[in-house]
């Protein structure tokens, strides 16, 4: 069984949390206080734990920080959680090397999930190349609102198809989708 530390200020999501990973099979803990945070994650190992940027007493990216700093804990996963998505604190979390950064207007629980298990590398996902003569990819290109030339926006070089198995429907089935190799977007 996965364990998984729901670090979250607010009562309502953290134990809305808490209820979808349960669900999901989790072992879950959970506290608002952030030294709280630091002393389960340092007795109980999680696999990956959920640091809110608002706790009382240390402040999620401070957990994140001390993680990160000890040799025992440092390999623990830390996605960073927000209510407000701040430029400074997301470029912290990032510094911090946190897993991902994600904000609460933007997630629902069923996205939080599949985060947490691309980080636990249980959804896995497949980058495949594209071959430009394939008329069905542009036109699927297309149909999904990507360049029907199969190229990136951004940089200008060929983007790949990008298939993500969606755990939420069962093991075979996957979210299509196309991204740069180098922009990664
Ligand atoms: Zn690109």
């Amino acid at each position: 069984m996965k364990k998984i530390l729901i670090a979250i200020d607010n009562d309502f999501i953290r134990e809305a949390y808490e209820e979808v990973f349960k669900k999901e099979d989790f072992k879950v803990f959970i506290t608002k206080d952030g030294k709280e945070a630091l002393k389960i994650a340092k007795e109980e190992n999680p696999d990956v734990v959920l640091a809110d940027v608002l706790l009382s007493k240390i402040g999620g990216l401070e957990l994140l920080e001390e993680i990160k700093k000890d040799e025992a804990t440092k390999g623990i996963p830390v996605i960073v959680y927000a209510q407000i998505e701040r430029t400074k604190d997301k470029k912290k979390a990032i510094e911090l090397e946190a897993k991902d950064f994600i904000t609460a207007a933007g997630v629902s629980p069923k996205e939080v999930i599949r985060k947490v298990k691309i980080v636990l590398g249980e959804q896995r996902t497949y980058k495949i190349g594209v071959q430009k003569t394939n008329l069905d990819l542009k036109k699927l290109a297309k149909d999904l609102g990507y360049d029907s030339k199969l190229k990136c926006e951004k940089c200008g070089g060929d983007i790949a198809l990008y298939l993500m198995r969606d755990l939420s429907m069962g093991e075979k089935h996957f979210i299509v989708s196309f991204v740069c190799p180098n922009c990664n977007k």
